[in-house]
Order: C-alpha cells, then structure tokens, then sequence
C-alpha cells in the first residue's frame, strides 16, 4: 500500500533495514526531501511498519525484495528505482570459543547479511540502472568505521564484512561512472540504535562516550544527514567516496 503523496518526478528510493534506527531516519530524512521512500523489514519482530519485508539472511531474498520493490514501483505509476541504500545489517558476536561450526555460521550469517545481500541487490540494481537509457542511479552503502579500524575480537566478521562493502563501493563507483552510475560509502561509529543500546547500561554509554573525543555517540539523523546527501546531492566527482562519521574516534 503506497500512502506517500510525492511528486511524480521525485526520484524513488529503496532504503534496506529502514523500519527503525539509521534505515528508518534516512527514509524520514529522504520522504521530508520529497523523495518516494521504499521501506525494508526483515519481516520478524517488533520493527515497525515496512512496506517490504524480506529476510536477507536468505540467499533468495534480495531477488525477491527487488522484485517486490519495483513491483510497489510499478503499483505507485513510477517506472524505476533511482537510489538504492544498502543500510540493513547485523552485529552478532562470534566469540573464538565458540565450536568451530558455530564460529562458521556466524561468519556466513553476517557476510550474507552485511556484505553479500547488498552485493546482490547493488548488481540488480546497476542492471536496472543501465537498461534506464542512461539516467544513472545512486547506490549508497552504510559501511563502518570497523572497515578501517577493525572491531573487537568477537566481531572479526563484522569488520571484514563491512571492509568488503567498502571495497564493493569503490568497484562500482570505478567501473559503471560512465553510465551515470555513483556510488558512496559511509562509516558510522557508534550510533544511538538499537545495535549499540542492547543491553547497554549508563556506565557502558560513559566508556563509549570516553572513546569518542566529540564525546557522544552520533545521532542516526546524523548519518541520515550525509546519506541524503550522497543520494540527492553529492557532486557526480565525489563517486567513489567514503565518508567517516565517528566523532573523530578514528581519523584517517
Ligand atoms: P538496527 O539494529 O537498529 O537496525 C538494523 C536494520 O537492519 C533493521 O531495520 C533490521 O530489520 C535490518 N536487518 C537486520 N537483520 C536483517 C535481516 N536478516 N534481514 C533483513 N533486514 C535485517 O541497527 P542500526 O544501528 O540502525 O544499523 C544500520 C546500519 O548501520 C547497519 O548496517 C550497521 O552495521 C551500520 N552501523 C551501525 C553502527 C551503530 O553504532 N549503530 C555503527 C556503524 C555502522
């Protein structure tokens, strides 16, 4: 069901993993900038309303999402995806203690979640773009400051996933420029979100804070504030590039 009153000319969107923290303040963010907002759920628990759910820890899943998306495309009079947000993604601990099956099960959940759905849903979506007679699109990936810094030792995983996220973007960016395809990555530290609140209590946000020379953690607005940017107003030069968000915890 499409309740969004935007403009025709509007450009569309799909935001993966937008039914609550940084996904959902980039969908806000995008809809209060006029841009016809597809939202994405994993489909189980208390995640708010999404209009598309898809469990991407299924290797069918993100065919089938971006079938669904242009599908509700389709339904609402418009003819393409102009922006795609790779944001949806998991930070499950895989201690080195774990049975060896375990540790290669968390490693495969968090690839295919963090790292392989957004490659599949960016091919289809670098597909869709070039059969577009040339209007191009924007594929913006939400990375971590983990690609470049590493994460702690029960989320070797996470840091590689999200370093090959990195590594996808500039691929892109590098190769289909020509099509009018762009490509940006951004690398959040810590974020005000459910990923990071879990089980956080008031000493555990100090010792956070205290690693962060800005002293808090970041806003999801925050980071909604420059994806919105990538996909609505970042010059066609900047393709390629991957913008830190970290309170200064790790310049570079
Ligand atoms: P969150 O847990 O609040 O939201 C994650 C979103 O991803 C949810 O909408 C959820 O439905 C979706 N998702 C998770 N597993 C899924 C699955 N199997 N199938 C489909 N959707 C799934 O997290 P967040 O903090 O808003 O994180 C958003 C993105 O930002 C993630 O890629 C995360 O790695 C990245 N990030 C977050 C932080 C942080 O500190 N919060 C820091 C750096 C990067």
């Amino acid at each position: 069901m499409d309740d969004q009153e935007t403009n025709p000319a509007a450009p569309t969107a799909l935001v993966t993993g937008s039914t609550r923290g940084i996904g959902k303040a980039i969908a806000d963010m995008l809809r209060q900038r006029g841009v016809h907002v597809l939202t994405h759920g994993s489909g189980d628990g208390p995640t708010g309303r999404a209009q598309l759910s898809a469990d991407l820890d299924d290797p069918a899943a993100p065919a089938q999402l971006w079938a669904d998306a242009l599908a509700a495309v389709r339904a609402a009079g418009r003819t393409r995806i102009d922006i795609l947000i790779n944001n949806a993604g998991l930070f499950d601990a895989a201690p080195i203690d774990l049975s060896d099956i375990a540790w290669l099960d968390a490693w495969d959940r968090t690839l295919r979640i963090n790292l392989s759905s957004a490659a599949q849903l960016s091919r289809l979506a670098v597909r869709h773009w070039q059969e577009g007679g040339n209007a191009g699109g924007r594929l913006v990936n939400i990375a971590s400051r983990a690609a470049y810094r590493g994460d702690s030792p029960d989320h070797w995983h996470y840091a590689a996933a999200k370093s090959g996220l990195v590594a996808m973007g500039k691929t892109i960016a590098r190769h289909y420029a020509g099509d009018g395809i762009l490509a940006y990555t951004v690398c959040p530290g810590f974020v005000d979100t459910a990923m990071v609140g879990d089980g956080a209590n008031a000493s555990d946000a100090a010792d956070l804070a205290r690693d962060i020379p800005l002293g808090r953690v970041a806003r999801p607005e925050e980071i909604a504030r420059i994806a919105a940017f990538c996909a609505l107003d970042a010059p066609e030069s900047m393709t390629g590039a991957v913008i830190d968000a970290n309170g200064a915890s790790f310049v570079r």
